[in-house]
C-alpha cells in the first residue's frame, strides 16, 4: 500500500491492528456501556496467578528488585529457563542461549528483527496466530502463507513444506499446540518436518511453544528442537502467560543458538532493555515450582471445559469443529452461514458472523480471517463452565431461529 496523506510512517499505515486485541477492546467498551457481553475473544485464562508466584513478587519488591536487570534477563532467571528446558523438553541450553523478553510476542519480534532482511521469505502455515504476518512485515520480510484445512487437521505436510522452500526462504514460524486451531503436531509429524528442514540448514525454525502445557494428547508435547538435526537452526519461543496464568506479567523467553541469542540481546538493548525486574523474579519461582502442582490443576479444568465446548458446538447447526488437541481454543468452520441473512444482517465473511454474534448474542469471538482462514471463527474456552454454557446457549439461539 502507498503512503497516504497522513504524517505517519508507511510502516504503521501498512500494519493491521491485532484482531484479538481489537475484539477484546470492543467487548470492554460494550461492558462499560452496561451491555452483558461474554468475551471469548482473548486467549487469556480466568485463573489467578498461583500464590507462590505472587508471594515471590511481593518479596522481590521488598528486596528492592527495582533496578535495571541485565538486558537478556537476570542470571537466576536464565538458569531457571535452562532448568525448565531440560526438565520439560529434555533440551540442553546454556544461559548464553536464553533471552528473556516482555512476553513471547516480544521474543518473536526480536527474533524476526535479527534474522530477516528485506525480501526474505518467511513461511507461515495457516491458520496462523494473528501477529506472525505483521511481525514478518515489520522486519520487511515477505510472509509466504501455507494454507491447510480440516482434512489434515490444519497441519502442514512434509511435501507441502518441501515445495514451499525457495532460495529466499529464511524461516518458518508456527505454533504447536496451535493458536487458533488447537492442532498439535505429533512427534512423528514433527520428525518428518525436521527431516525436510535439516536439508535446508539456512531456514530457521521459529517454534512457538507458548501452549506447551495445555496439551490433551497422551503423547504430550514435543519440541522440534529435540531433533538433533535441527537443534542448531531452531529458536524455541515460550513464556509464562498461558500455563502459569501470568498474561499481564509479560515474561517470554527464547532458547536459541548462542549467536541468535546474542543478536536478540543487542537488539533488545536498544529497544526495551531487560523486562520488568519484579516479574522476572516471580518467574524464577514459577519455573522452578513443580508443574504438577502449579500447572496441572489448571490444565485439568481446561480439559473439562474443552469437553463442554465441543459438545455445545456440535449442537449448533452448520458448525464443523475439528477436535483441538491443545491450547484453549476451538476453531469451528462456519462457512455454511456465508451468504445467509440473519435477522437482517447479511453474512458474507467470518467477520460478519462475529459482528452478528457480538450484536445479537453478546458474545465476543474472533473472526478466522485474521488467522488466515475466513471459513472459521475462534472461540477461547479459557472461561468458567457456567460462562461457556451461557455463551453456547446464546450463539445457538442467535443462529437457530
Ligand atoms: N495470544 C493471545 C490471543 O491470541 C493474546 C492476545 C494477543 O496477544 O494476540 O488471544
Amino acid at each position: 500500500m502507498e503512503k497516504t496523506s497522513t504524517k505517519l510512517s508507511g510502516r504503521i499505515e501498512r500494519l493491521e491492528p491485532s484482531a484479538t486485541l481489537a475484539m477484546s477492546a470492543k467487548v470492554r467498551e460494550l461492558k462499560a456501556q452496561g451491555v452483558d457481553v461474554i468475551s471469548l475473544s482473548l486467549g487469556e485464562t480466568d485463573f489467578f496467578t498461583p500464590d507462590v508466584v505472587k508471594d515471590a513478587a511481593k518479596k522481590a519488591i521488598d528486596d528492592n528488585y527495582s533496578f535495571y536487570s541485565p538486558v537478556a534477563g537476570y542470571p537466576e532467571l536464565k538458569k531457571a529457563v535452562c532448568h525448565k528446558f531440560k526438565r520439560d523438553n529434555n533440551l540442553t541450553y546454556e544461559p548464553s542461549q536464553v533471552v528473556v523478553s516482555t512476553g513471547a510476542k516480544n521474543s518473536i519480534y526480536n527474533v524476526m528483527q535479527v534474522l530477516v532482511d528485506k525480501g526474505d521469505e518467511v513461511l507461515v502455515p495457516a491458520p496462523y496466530w494473528v501477529s506472525y504476518i505483521e511481525i514478518v512485515k515489520l522486519a520487511e520480510g515477505t510472509p509466504v502463507v501455507m494454507p491447510t484445512d480440516i482434512s489434515t487437521n490444519y497441519k502442514i505436510t512434509p511435501e507441502q513444506l518441501e515445495a514451499a522452500i525457495t532460495p529466499r526462504t529464511k524461516a518458518i514460524i508456527y505454533s504447536s499446540p496451535s493458536n487458533p486451531t488447537g492442532a498439535v503436531y505429533t512427534r512423528e509429524e514433527l520428525k518428518a518436518l525436521a527431516e525436510v528442514l535439516a536439508k535446508h540448514p539456512n531456514v530457521y525454525i521459529i517454534s512457538d511453544e507458548i501452549y506447551e502445557h495445555i496439551n490433551f494428547t497422551p503423547e504430550g508435547h514435543t519440541s522440534i528442537a529435540e531433533f538433533p538435526e535441527v537443534y542448531n537452526q531452531t529458536i524455541v519461543i515460550n513464556g509464562l502467560a498461558k500455563a502459569y496464568a501470568m498474561t499481564g506479567w509479560r515474561i517470554g523467553f527464547i532458547g536459541a543458538p548462542a549467536w541468535i541469542a546474542k543478536a536478540c540481546d543487542n537488539f533488545q538493548g536498544q529497544v526495551t532493555s531487560g523486562t520488568n525486574s519484579v516479574a522476572q523474579i516471580a518467574a524464577v519461582t514459577a519455573l522452578l515450582a513443580d508443574p504438577e502442582e502449579v500447572v496441572k490443576p489448571m490444565v485439568e479444568v481446561f480439559a473439562r471445559r474443552r469437553e463442554l465446548v465441543l459438545k455445545g458446538l456440535a449442537e449448533i447447526p452448520g458448525f464443523k469443529t475439528d477436535i483441538p488437541y491443545g491450547a484453549f481454543y476451538a476453531f469451528p468452520d462456519i462457512s455454511e452461514y456465508k451468504g445467509k441473512t440473519l435477522r437482517g444482517h447479511k453474512i458474507n465473511t467470518s467477520d460478519d458472523l462475529c459482528m452478528y454474534l457480538l450484536a445479537e448474542a453478546h458474545v465476543g469471538l474472533v473472526a478466522g480471517s485474521s488467522f488466515g482462514n475466513d471459513n472459521c471463527i475462534r472461540l477461547s474456552y479459557a472461561a468458567s463452565e457456567e460462562v461457556l454454557s451461557e455463551a453456547i446457549r446464546r450463539i445457538k439461539e442467535a443462529l437457530t431461529e
